[in-house]
């Protein structure tokens, strides 16, 4: 099935679903950064909940999630994703032998944080963050929309790694929007558990628009006199895709400053850069380099 998102409105507009596919993406990332087993899961909860984030920004706009561990196998995520589907992402691993395969991988310790980057120059971005208070995600997740964007969520995440090999990544989310009414609101909040219950059932389903009607309308009786519709209004295709360059690999270069540049010069004779997001190196030569030394210079 390929990577997208499907979304879907209730009808009245109260309430928003989002069920995403994303388990060829989450395995060519799991492949591009070499990682197994419960790392692999790790980055692929990271990568949903990203997007999951990115499903309401605006054109232009960009979601960067972090979540900084200090309890668990993962010592950081950290994954950018936009509205039109595009994610890029990385995770450093807290190298310890002590970790046995079922360990916690983002324990209970350290912080979720989420930074919205505006479209236009000189907007200042909006930054969001939640205690990691669960090796749960999702759970994280969900407290994060009700305290910083005052949006009752639920969400759920699913990625299974079998045999080295990314199985089923994907996720499902259910949120009221600012005209949903208090009934509403707490018939969002208590999908939770359902979700969890339902998630690989609506992810392997080939009819994702009858299951989320099935999951959203049982139990019945869930809200009196509820039989409420689901219709889609829109799907897009996810990929992974990262924005570094030879341009933007030289910036950085030049504003690590004229120091760091001569010091690479003398010691190698020229600088290598290597991208965290997707691995790609930049060999930088020395008659390069010495170009790049000169213009740091005459910035001062
Ligand atoms: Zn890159």
């Amino acid at each position: 099935m390929a990577s997208e998102w499907i979304k879907y409105l209730s009808n009245p507009g109260s309430i928003r679903v989002v069920v995403l596919h994303a388990t060829e993406l989450v395995d060519e990332m799991a492949k591009l950064h070499a990682l197994s087993g419960g790392y692999a899961r790790a980055m692929g909860e990271a990568t949903v909940a990203a997007l999951m984030l990115a499903t309401y920004a605006k054109p232009g706009e960009k979601v960067n999630l972090q979540v900084q561990g200090s309890a668990g196998r993962v010592a950081q995520a950290l994954v950018d994703a936009s509205p039109d589907g595009k994610v890029r992402g990385y995770l450093i691993a807290r190298e310890s032998a002590e970790f046995a395969e079922d360990a916690p991988l983002w324990g209970d310790q350290g912080f979720v944080s989420v930074l919205r980057t505006k479209g236009t120059e000189g907007r200042q971005p909006y930054v969001g963050t939640v205690p990691l208070v669960s090796d749960d995600l999702s759970r994280v997740l969900e407290r994060y929309w009700a305290l910083s964007e005052q949006l009752p969520t639920s969400l759920e995440i699913l990625v299974r790694v079998e045999s080295g090999r990314v199985t089923l990544a994907g996720g499902i989310l259910i949120q009221a929007l600012g005209e949903a009414d208090e009934q509403e609101r707490r018939w969002v909040e208590s999908r939770s558990p359902l979700l969890r219950q339902e998630i690989a059932a609506v992810l392997e389903s080939p009819d994702p628009a009858r299951e989320v009607t099935r999951v959203m309308c049982v139990p019945s009786g869930a809200v009196p006199g509820e039989k409420r519709e689901f219709l889609e209004i829109g799907r897009d295709p996810l990929r992974f895709e990262c924005q570094c360059s030879w341009d933007r690999v030289e910036r950085a270069l030049v504003l690590a400053g004229v120091d760091e540049l001569r010091h690479s010069l003398e010691r190698e004779g020229f600088a290598e850069v290597s991208c965290d997001f997707c691995t790609r190196h930049y060999h930088i030569a020395s008659d390069r380099l010495k170009e790049l030394i000169q213009i740091a210079e005459s910035r001062g």
